[in-house]
């Protein structure tokens, strides 16, 4: 059953887009419309960012740590008081998002108001020199669809207590449930302006939102080939960004691994293929090829076919596949299940593919979907060579016990993140971004913060 319109949320208000028109999602599980989304143009993200601007230098700016702590507080309790109603509004069925890490990051970036917001360098007879911390102004913020509550939060957190006024641009699948989640600030009683969304399918709404002048700075998460284009716009008037893009994530599995925990730990991480983190693709000893794949396919049997997000998905994994039979050997999976529950639903089985050569499409491109590519190497530099061939480098998996090799590895793989014998972890303390076009720039911890700031230095007699 379709939830029907979802609308902008300008200066507080709900509003219906300049233009009257709306976009429409459609459930992947069924085809059915899921919900009908206010479709922005450019009148619009001046209406956004006219407000936002207004919010900033009236108000925001200029609140105490005090009022900020209490406003974030109380988001969190009507966020929380919200997981049913964004459950329901999340076009890929799941729960609300509110769950342990999303508070957690919250909570985090709260405790952060009691740190100081500037120094002293010098004071004495000749006079003193400080420098304070200010915010920017209006930021402007990207969700990805595939997490458009956490994803939003990361950003929209960190740019409200560093004293910033927002605009989110909801991603366009999930667009429902990021607005929704948006509004608990207004029902938390935060000032009008502080926070506005902005929906839009294509790229109007968001290259207008990063062409605009009153907007100082882009934190966006979604691919690379985005990122590229609101990097090279942002440009334009050096707007500062925060880029959070694509992955194409290695396993590296060495005979003295466990091999059934790294099989299952690639499987839970790859079938569902859907997150940035996800393992893509896997470098295995030649040694224990063939029965980590027999453990990984065992594994792979027992799971469910992937919902992908829409119709497009499936259309990018056959394509894939397509490649992968020419290029390498499809060794399971490969298409869309069978049966009458999966007929109109977006589905497809979790596919690997092996390959005898890294530069294959399949090895290279992130596919963002259930497909594995999996290659064998002989000795540590070639995997390590194989893991760090690619243009990204947000995260690696490494699976040995050799306390040598893993120094080995940690000092020379290009990546943000390296977990050791374990899946993919996150923690609001520990910085998460890439290396190389992986993005610009972290989210999490400190790190997290202090793009939002702008420094100013001051000195008086
Ligand atoms: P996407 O690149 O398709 O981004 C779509 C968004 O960009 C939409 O809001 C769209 O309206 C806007 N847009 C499109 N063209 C634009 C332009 N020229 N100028 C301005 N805005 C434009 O990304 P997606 O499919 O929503 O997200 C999936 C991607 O996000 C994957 O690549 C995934 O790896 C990445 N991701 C990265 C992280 C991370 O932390 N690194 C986290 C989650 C997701």
């Amino acid at each position: 059953m379709s939830i029907g319109k979802v609308n902008l949320l300008i200066g507080g208000k709900q509003c219906p887009p300049a233009s009257g028109n709306y976009y429409p999602i459609h459930s992947p599980v069924d085809g059915k419309l899921f919900a009908e989304v206010a479709d922005a143009n450019e009148a619009d993200v001046d209406t956004a960012v006219i407000a936002a601007k207004s919010a900033f230098y009236k108000e925001w700016k200029f609140y105490d740590r005090e009022e900020k702590r209490t406003l974030l507080q109380r988001f969190l309790e009507a966020l929380q008081a919200s997981e049913d109603e964004l459950s329901a509004a999340k076009v890929l069925p799941g729960p609300g998002g509110i769950g342990g890490l999303p508070t957690a990051v919250i909570n985090y970036y709260i405790s952060k108001l009691d740190h100081q917001t500037g120094t002293i360098l010098e004071h004495s007879d000749q006079g003193t020199t400080y420098v304070i911390r200010e915010p920017l102004g209006v930021v402007a913020v990207f969700a990805p669809w595939n997490g458009p509550v956490l994803g939003a939060l990361l950003s929209v957190i960190p740019a409200l207590v560093a004293g910033n006024t927002v605009i989110l641009k909801t991603p366009e699948e999930e667009a429902p449930q990021a607005t929704k989640a948006m509004e608990a600030f207004y029902k938390a009683g935060f000032p009008e302006g502080v926070i506005n969304v902005i929906s839009g399918s294509g790229p109007e709404a968001g290259k207008a939102l990063v062409a605009h002048p009153d907007v100082k700075m882009i934190s966006f998460t979604g691919s690379t080939s985005t990122g590229k284009k609101i990097m090279a716009a942002a440009a334009n008037d050096l707007k500062r960004v925060q880029l959070n893009l694509g992955n194409k994530t290695p396993q590296i599995v060495f005979p003295d691994a466990n091999l059934s925990q790294a099989a299952q730990a690639a499987a839970r991480s790859a079938f569902p293929g859907q997150a940035c983190s996800a393992i893509s693709r896997i470098l295995v000893h030649r040694s224990i090829k063939n029965e980590y794949i027999e453990r990984l396919h065992e594994t792979a049997k027992k799971m469910a076919p992937c919902l992908l997000i829409n119709k497009s998905a499936i259309e990018r994994m056959e394509e894939h596949v397509r490649l992968g039979h020419k290029e390498g050997t499809l060794l399971f999976g490969g298409s869309q299940p069978q049966g009458d529950e999966y007929a109109e639903g977006c589905y497809f089985l979790p596919t690997a593919i092996e390959f005898s050569d890294q530069s294959s499409t399949v090895c290279q491109e992130e596919i963002f979907g259930p497909i594995l590519s999996i290659l064998e190497f002989d000795s540590d530099e070639e995997a390590l060579t194989l893991a760090n061939a690619t243009d990204y480098g947000l995260i690696a998996s490494l699976w040995t016990q050799d306390t040598q090799r893993m120094r080995y590895f940690t000092q020379r793989l290009e990546m943000g993140t390296v977990v050791v014998n374990r899946g993919s972890v996150l923690s609001t303390r520990s910085p998460w971004g890439g290396f190389k076009q992986s993005g610009i720039g972290r989210r999490y911890g400190e790190q997290g913060l202090e793009p939002f700031f702008e420094y100013k230095t001051v000195w008086t007699p």
